[in-house]
């Protein structure tokens, strides 16, 4: 069924996700505080809006992708934000990666409203986005999900409901921390076979097929050769950003420490991001890390 919808955030994601939903046949009422954004929102048949507000007024759904939970936090709760304007029985979806207590605070605000909202962050990157093919980890009340999930199949081929409000979240920092842990466990393991004098690719053919298997190795290998569409092969352009590899950890050790949860190796994993994103390397694929491990600046 056609409904409008207020997108929130028509960056490198938002972007094409609001595409998508415009093509599903749907109307999308498009907001970013970049100009440049809304002029190629336009093109591709989004309306834009003046405000978050203005284009959450006549929304039964708002869609918000945005950096951070600062921006989500301001863009729901603040003045001229999407709570004061959006009217009653509309439903509310936040696919940012943010920190799980904004998430958490957010969604308490807008359901004490007497809104839906899930939160619904996702895998799949900019090409994920373009093509509709993203991963949707989505939390809130099995009620908020069943009126998510169509919406969300719009834009992603998986829809996945995680639990209540901010388990989405907690499942993609969950997820992005056994990422980044493992593609610097591989990284170290091919250095070491360099020094030991055992050839890549022996050792991508023994342990792809042994107890060391796993994605950082099969599908992202950190060198090239083994996997040719991994980013090794073209430079350590990205791909997933180390910038934004640093940031995902970032939130899982905070969620570590509010929950008191030990992640000795989450939190390794983040200081050794922090060091090659501040070597100047933030824009480059996250498996360049190998280059740091072996010596190189
Ligand atoms: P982006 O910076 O390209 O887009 C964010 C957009 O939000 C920008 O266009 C910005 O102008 C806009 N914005 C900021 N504050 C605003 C406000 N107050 N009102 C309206 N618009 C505002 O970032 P992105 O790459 O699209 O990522 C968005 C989110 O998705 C982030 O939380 C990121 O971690 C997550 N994510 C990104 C990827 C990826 O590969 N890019 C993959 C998975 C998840």
């Amino acid at each position: 069924m056609m409904a409008t919808i207020a997108f929130v955030g028509l960056g490198n994601m938002g972007g094409p996700m609001a595409a998508n939903l415009v093509k599903a046949g749907h109307r999308v009422l498009g907001f970013d505080v970049v100009e440049a954004n809304l002029a190629r929102a336009r093109e591709a048949g989004i309306e834009t809006a003046a405000s978050a507000a203005d284009a959450a007024r006549a929304a039964e759904v708002v869609v918000t992708m945005l950096p951070a939970g600062a921006h989500v936090r301001s863009v729901y709760l603040g003045e001229d934000g999407v709570l004061a304007a959006v009217p009653a029985g509309a439903l509310l979806i936040d696919c940012s990666t943010i920190d799980v207590e904004s998430a958490r605070a957010v969604g308490a605000a807008v359901r004490e409203a007497g809104f839906d909202m899930v939160d619904a962050p996702v895998s799949g990157g900019v090409g994920g986005a373009a093509g509709g093919t993203l991963t949707f980890m989505v939390g809130g009340s099995d009620a908020a999900f069943a009126r998510a999930e169509p919406i969300l199949s719009h834009m992603g081929k998986a829809v996945i409901h995680a639990g209540g409000p901010g388990t989405g979240q907690a499942a993609k920092i969950c997820n992005n921390m056994i990422l980044g842990i493992s593609m610097i466990a591989v990284s170290e393991a091919f250095v070491l076979a360099e020094r030991l004098g055992l050839d890549a690719q022996k050792l991508f053919d023994i342990a792809s097929k042994s107890s060391g298997q796993c994605w950082s190795l099969t599908s992202y290998c950190p060198v090239p050769g083994p996997v040719p569409a991994s980013p090794a092969n073209r430079d350590y352009v990205p791909g997933f950003a180390a910038d934004m590899m640093l940031k995902d950890l970032k939130l899982s050790q905070q969620a570590a420490q509010g929950s008191g949860a030990p992640t000795p190796l989450g939190a390794e994993a983040a200081s050794l991001y922090a060091i090659f994103c501040n070597n100047g390397n933030g824009g480059k694929d996250f498996s360049g890390i190998i280059n740091m491990l072996r010596g190189e600046p």
